[in-house]
């Protein structure tokens, strides 16, 4: 069952330029207690599409359903208690976490703003059972961030996200600024909260690595739309658009017998300011035809449920 409904969600930018496309007709479900991946370089959409479903920015357009619920339109009132059950982590836990407060009053602020504990001493355990979850020693409650780890500082930020009860967690590139040993104890974290609480991940990355590791479903962006998703063995054994073709053949592979060549794209990026109504990666795309360059292609379903937006994707993976 779908938690999360995506629906031609669009996010327009104005810039002195014109209008651009952070996000453009992108519609996905997200189902109850899975992980989906969203992989793509930086810049392709990938975080605004998590704040966009979460409210953090308006969506210009498209609906979002969380439970059966439209929530793009709702007042602000009554998004008040739906942004509770969906929470983001962000990247960067030192910027997002403020200096001057201790570890225990980072964790105790969401649940005071939305007035969960009844006193101190519910407060205080509230806190204490948080900080237990996410593996922080009761300790460091009277700490600051700067006295902490990067780990550490993240488990903060997932305390934080937890301390609401949510359902649905966009995860922002939650372990990119972490140290490789560390990324993955905050990984394993997740995955354990997630089988507990039934959490439902968006996983946000550039890693295919860590996007292996954590996701149910995957789909690949690039220049704010998805060009392929799939269940994520089916996508990692079968790529079937060039783009994740050469994003895949990036992944260091162990064995020296299964080398696979690096496809390296050459080519301008094309720009997202009004964009022409073609393929986004026609200017990058080894394969690319007049056709591509004339006309968007369709997300299609391949069968398996395996969706690519590609013109020439059978006779390229025959
Ligand atoms: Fe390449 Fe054309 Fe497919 Fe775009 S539609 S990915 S340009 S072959």
């Amino acid at each position: 069952m779908a938690l999360v409904e995506i629906k031609h969600l669009k996010k327009y930018y104005n810039t002195p330029r014109g209008l651009l496309h952070a996000i453009d007709d992108v519609t996905m479900d997200i189902e109850k207690g899975k992980t989906i991946g969203i992989v793509g370089e930086s810049g392709c959409g990938k975080s605004t599409l998590g704040k966009t479903l979460i409210r953090m920015e308006d969506a210009t357009d498209g609906e979002v359903y969380f439970d059966g619920k439209e929530v793009t339109h709702m007042s602000q009132h009554e998004f008040k208690n739906m942004r509770m059950r969906m929470q983001m982590i962000f990247q960067d836990p030192y910027a997002s976490l403020d200096p001057r407060m201790s570890v225990s009053q980072l964790i105790a602020e969401p649940i005071q703003t939305y007035h969960l504990a009844k006193n101190k001493k519910e407060l205080d355990e509230m806190v204490f059972q948080l900080m237990e979850e996410v593996g922080l020693a009761k300790r460091l409650a009277n700490s600051y961030p700067h006295e902490l780890d990067g780990g550490r500082r993240q488990r903060i930020g997932i305390a934080r996200a937890l301390s609401l009860n949510p359902e649905f967690i966009v995860c922002d590139e939650p372990v990119s600024a972490l140290d490789v040993s560390i990324q993955a104890q905050i990984l394993n974290l997740l995955m354990d909260l997630q089988e507990e609480k039934n959490l439902t991940y968006m996983f946000i990355t550039h890693d295919m690595s860590v996007v292996k590791h954590i996701s149910d479903d995957i789909a690949v962006m690039y220049l704010g739309q998805v060009v392929e998703k799939a269940e994520y063995q089916e996508l990692f054994a079968r790529p079937l658009h060039p783009y994740s073709q050469a994003l895949f053949s990036a992944i260091p592979v162990p064995s020296i017998h299964n080398r696979q060549k690096r496809i390296v794209l050459k080519g301008e990026i094309t720009s997202p300011v009004n964009p022409k109504p073609c393929c986004r990666f026609a200017a990058r795309c080894p394969y690319a035809t007049d056709l591509c360059r004339e006309q968007e292609p369709e997300l299609r379903d391949m069968g398996n449920n395996h969706f690519v937006k590609c013109h020439r994707v059978e006779e390229l993976n025959k």
